[in-house]
């Protein structure tokens, strides 16, 4: 049985492998650490990362701060303050660096619900049929990706931070009064840092027959990765899995969202165990995962992620495009190249990966899939379509944006053919505004 160890910026000098870090290693990850959280443990040190070749390991790069995930300017101001400047300068520093960073993609503050008067800040809600959840215990990870797009939930932002902080049976109700949604999705940080009664008492209140609406219960967790032994040698691994059991045996789909970026996390024997173990209970692992420059931007890799997931029993789901916030600089891929790596990936492997959908970036209006790089009447251009809309009569038709090989995100999109705006754009606007007025009505 393995005990969970997490190692951060105040221990990772214990990390037996750590000897191998270099002067510059150590600085780089004191520096860009005290900026962007860092968090990682003794499975994925010892059992995922490479040590012999951390210059471009890419579970490494993963967890550990880098010197370039910072942008040069920030890099030095933090490193300078650290030997010239007092606590708080350094923190006012941080602070304003941190702010610099987007800490809030997409708008997520858009998805907030009010509720009798209340806003619900740990529920997020902009697809009709999908309720986001983030239960308070959950908001933390058991290692953290150093290009995580939710990093302000580990970072001492409280305003922007996603968690249940009212009362539970709010939620229920809320839900209750949304008949349309089908789906509860447990998010994070990951739900399955919580332990087996914290897990219990988030989802038992969902089973009850006054919910029947409820359809599919989703858990969206990075703990296969990071923390295989959730399901196996843990204390309470098999209480969980007793949950899984009373979820589906009261009549409910239930699916894993596993994010895996790398084959290299699909290798070992504890992963190999616990997926097994969770597909026992008779839920499904779908899987997902953004393309990420130095960590997954060959489709080869991709391929093969597909295929040992398909192995184990699990369902490719989606491949996202990175957020653009926090070390997004280091990750980023023109969408133009993402596009190349997903149909690549997906022209190597069977029908049976094919279940995967990407790649997809999750901006204001929705989920917005870059089908293809296409060409019509003379115009090169990018064909896209919305996996999931704001508004669900957006889905599923395809559009068209000018071609942009640099363009990274949505927002540096122009529609194609001379069209001042994209088809769902006015309605979009109206939205937003409408989000706005609501929430000024709160205050
Ligand atoms: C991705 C996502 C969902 C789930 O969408 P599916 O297409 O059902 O997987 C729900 N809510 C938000 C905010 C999302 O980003
Ligand atoms: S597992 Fe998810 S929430 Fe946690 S650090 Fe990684 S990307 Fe962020």
């Amino acid at each position: 049985m393995k005990k969970y160890q997490s190692y951060t910026l105040q221990n990772y000098g214990q990390i037996p492998q750590s000897v191998s870090l270099s002067r510059e290693d150590r600085q780089a990850i004191e520096v860009v650490g005290r900026v962007l959280p860092f968090k990682t443990n003794n499975y994925v040190t010892e059992e995922l990362i490479q040590w012999d070749q951390i210059e471009d390991d890419p579970i490494f790069t993963l967890n550990f701060p880098r010197r370039k995930m910072l942008l040069p300017q920030h890099y030095k101001e933090v490193e300078a303050l650290m030997t010239n400047g007092n606590d708080q300068q350094l923190r006012t520093a941080i602070e304003k660096i941190r702010m610099e960073l987007n800490p809030n993609p997409s708008g997520q503050e858009y998805n907030i619900p009010e509720f009798n008067g209340i806003r619900l800040h740990g529920l997020q809600h902009k697809y009709r049929e999908t309720v986001l959840l983030f239960p308070r215990p959950g908001q933390t990870c058991h290692a953290y990706c150093t290009f995580c797009f939710r990093w302000p939930q580990f970072s001492n932002l409280p305003d922007m931070k996603f968690s249940i902080k009212e009362d539970y049976e709010l939620y229920i109700k809320y839900i209750k009064a949304h008949p349309k949604v089908t789906d509860i999705l447990f998010t994070g940080g990951d739900p399955m840092f919580m332990n087996a009664s914290l897990l219990r008492a988030h989802i038992e209140p969902l089973l009850s027959p006054a919910l029947k609406q409820i359809r599919h219960i989703r858990i969206g967790t990075k703990v296969l990765a990071y923390w295989p032994y959730r399901f196996t040698t843990d204390e309470d691994a098999d209480e969980v899995l007793r949950l899984f059991d009373n979820i589906i045996r009261a009549g409910k789909h239930l699916s894993i969202m596993a994010h895996f970026n790398h084959p290299i996390e699909l290798s070992t024997s504890a992963v190999k165990e616990a997926i097994q173990r969770i597909r026992n209970t008779g839920a499904q692992i779908r899987t997902q995962s953004p393309v990420l420059r130095h960590i997954n931007d060959q489709p080869e890799l991709w391929a093969e992620m597909w295929r040992r997931q398909v192995g184990l029993g699990c369902i490719p789901y989606y491949m996202f495009v990175a957020r653009d916030t926090g070390a997004k600089h280091y990750f980023e891929i023109p969408l133009a190249q993402s596009q190349t790596i997903f149909r690549k990936a997906y022209q190597k492997v069977s029908g049976i990966c094919r279940t995967v959908r990407g790649p997809s970036m999750s901006d204001h209006a929705g989920k917005i899939q870059i089908l293809g790089i296409s060409e019509v009447a003379g115009e090169k251009l990018f064909v896209l379509r919305f996996i999931q809309g704001r508004n669900p009569d957006w889905v599923a038709k395809p559009f068209f944006a000018k071609y942009n090989p640099a363009a990274t995100w949505f927002d540096q999109l122009e529609p194609a053919f001379g069209e001042k705006e994209f088809f769902f754009e006015h309605e979009l606007s109206n939205y937003l505004r409408d989000a706005l007025e609501r929430d000024l009505g709160a205050y």
